[in-house]
């Protein structure tokens, strides 16, 4: 695991970092160890609360530096990044605002003695952060749980070294004693060492099946909770009395923000038979509409993806599914005459079930087109998935979107717009998408000790 900054627009390397030794992480995690002791889980909501608002503020402050370097690191439009910065601070802010009442003491009603569910914290908590939402991912795992007074390590993604160093930098500044937050260049090994470590009490990681499942099964060994944040191939249904010019306009931006490398992007678009010629004669001309280019030009439309690999990748899940009777609706190709690594916008249809290709994540501006016979036939579809982490309904009829979203195996369900991530809004999923969830009150949750004290 080299830790290295490449541009995906111009595949140059920009910078590399050294991953620490053993000694360097015994230490750091040591240190972690000693100021949720001596310092961070003796502090008051109020006194954490003045830390993170800070963190919050400085963020705001470095937004346009912060969003320069997520876009150098992983190619995303520099909007889009500036608009990750401000909802990673929302984020913070949100945390520090109502960690306190979420973690409330609740009495409990007993025949006999007083009890009460307190919830303290757990100790050192070990997170495994990806790429694709460089800051985002890491303060929806570090915000409710240092407001909870857990202390957290994070091992990012080997791509975005100078963003993971920024966010450690931010936390530092605002005034979070040393320990409270580190960032760890660590190797395979060491993510594995560091969770069989008795001084580590959890583990949350975001990132694909793979990782999820080694991670996780570590973590089992060693009798440790864990959260998974993984994958997810998201259902987006239009059903026949859907608002077409609504329907269309999240389904390009479902599919094509971030090109396309989100876990809740609208990836699989049912489209039932009476509306399926509109809907994807409209999708194709939005589609074709982007404009590849230099991701820090404002002017551009069209991201790179983050790296050589990852567009290898998705060119090769688009000619296998072709191979295997797919059909190109559009784009397929690289788009050429770039440095960076662009994919055309593309859509494929006739992905039967014995496609190898159907039931498989593409983490890219590749839309998988698929034409029903009616509502019940769409839910069926959705639910043929491996995955189970969102979805979208389209309907006028809110009832109907309600009933068709309480059918979808999923953790989400977005009725008339495409997925979308807020503060306060749970995030996370079932089957294959992992378990656990994070934001909301939901997300402080999940590493206390929920613990009961009694009086007799
Ligand atoms: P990935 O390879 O699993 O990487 C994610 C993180 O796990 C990185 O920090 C990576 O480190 C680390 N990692 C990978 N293999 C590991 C192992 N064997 N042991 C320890 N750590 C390991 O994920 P990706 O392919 O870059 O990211 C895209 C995936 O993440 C997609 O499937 C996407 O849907 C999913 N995702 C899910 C969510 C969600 O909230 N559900 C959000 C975003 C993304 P290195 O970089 O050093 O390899």
């Amino acid at each position: 695991m080299a830790y290295r900054s490449t541009n995906p627009y111009t595949n140059k390397v920009e910078k590399s970092f050294e991953e620490l030794s053993d000694e360097q992480l015994q230490a750091k995690l040591q240190g972690a160890q000693d100021c949720f002791d001596n310092v961070w889980r003796g502090q008051s909501f109020a006194q954490r609360k003045l830390v993170l608002k800070r963190a919050a503020a400085l963020m705001r402050e470095r937004q346009q530096d912060l969003a320069r370097l997520a876009t150098l690191e992983m190619g995303k439009l520099i909007g889009q990044s500036a608009g990750e910065v401000a909802l990673s601070a929302a984020i913070i802010d949100y945390y520090a605002d109502h960690a306190e009442a979420f973690l409330l003491p609740e009495s409990l009603k007993t025949d006999k003695g007083q009890a009460v569910v307190e919830s303290s914290p757990l100790g050192v908590l070990f997170g495994v952060e990806p790429w694709n939402y460089p800051y985002y991912q890491v303060a929806r795992f570090a915000a409710p749980n240092l407001m909870a007074g857990n202390v957290v390590m994070v091992k990012h993604a080997s791509n975005v070294p100078q963003c993971a160093l920024a966010f450690e930098q931010l936390m530092h500044d605002a005034g979070l004693p040393v320990g409270g937050y580190t960032n760890l260049f660590v190797s395979k090994d060491q993510v594995a060492a560091l969770i069989d470590d008795k001084r580590v009490r959890g583990v949350a990681l975001t990132g694909s099946e793979a990782a999820g499942a080694v991670v996780a099964a570590r973590a089992g060994q060693n009798l440790k909770k864990s959260t998974l944040e993984l994958g997810g191939s998201d259902a987006f249904i239009v059903l026949e009395d859907a608002d077409m010019a609504r329907a269309v306009k999240q389904a390009v931006s479902g599919r094509m923000g971030n090109a396309g490398q989100a876990c809740t992007a609208s990836k699989r678009f049912i489209v039932v038979d009476a509306v399926a010629d509109a809907f994807l004669e409209q999708f194709k001309a939005a589609l074709d509409h982007f404009k590849p280019g230099d991701p820090m030009d404002e002017r551009s439309t069209l991201a790179p993806l983050s790296s050589a690999e990852a567009l290898d990748k998705l060119l090769q899940q688009v000619q296998t599914a072709v191979q295997h009777g797919a059909r190109l609706v559009l784009g397929g190709q690289r788009a050429a005459g770039l440095p960076g690594n662009f994919m055309q916008p593309t859509i494929l249809a006739d992905i039967t079930e014995d496609n190898p290709m159907f039931s498989e994540e593409f983490f890219g501006p590749v839309a998988l087109f698929f034409r029903v016979r009616d509502e019940a036939a769409a839910v069926a579809l959705a639910n043929n998935s491996p995955y189970g982490l969102g979805g979208s309904v389209f309907t006028q009829d809110v009832e109907r979107g309600r009933r068709v979203a309480r059918r979808i195996d999923t953790g989400m369900v977005f009725v008339n717009s495409a997925a979308l991530s807020l503060p306060d809004l749970p995030f996370g999923g079932v089957k294959n998408s992992g378990y656990g969830r994070e934001l909301s009150a939901a997300g402080i949750q999940e590493f206390v000790n929920k613990k009961l004290i009694r009086v007799a």
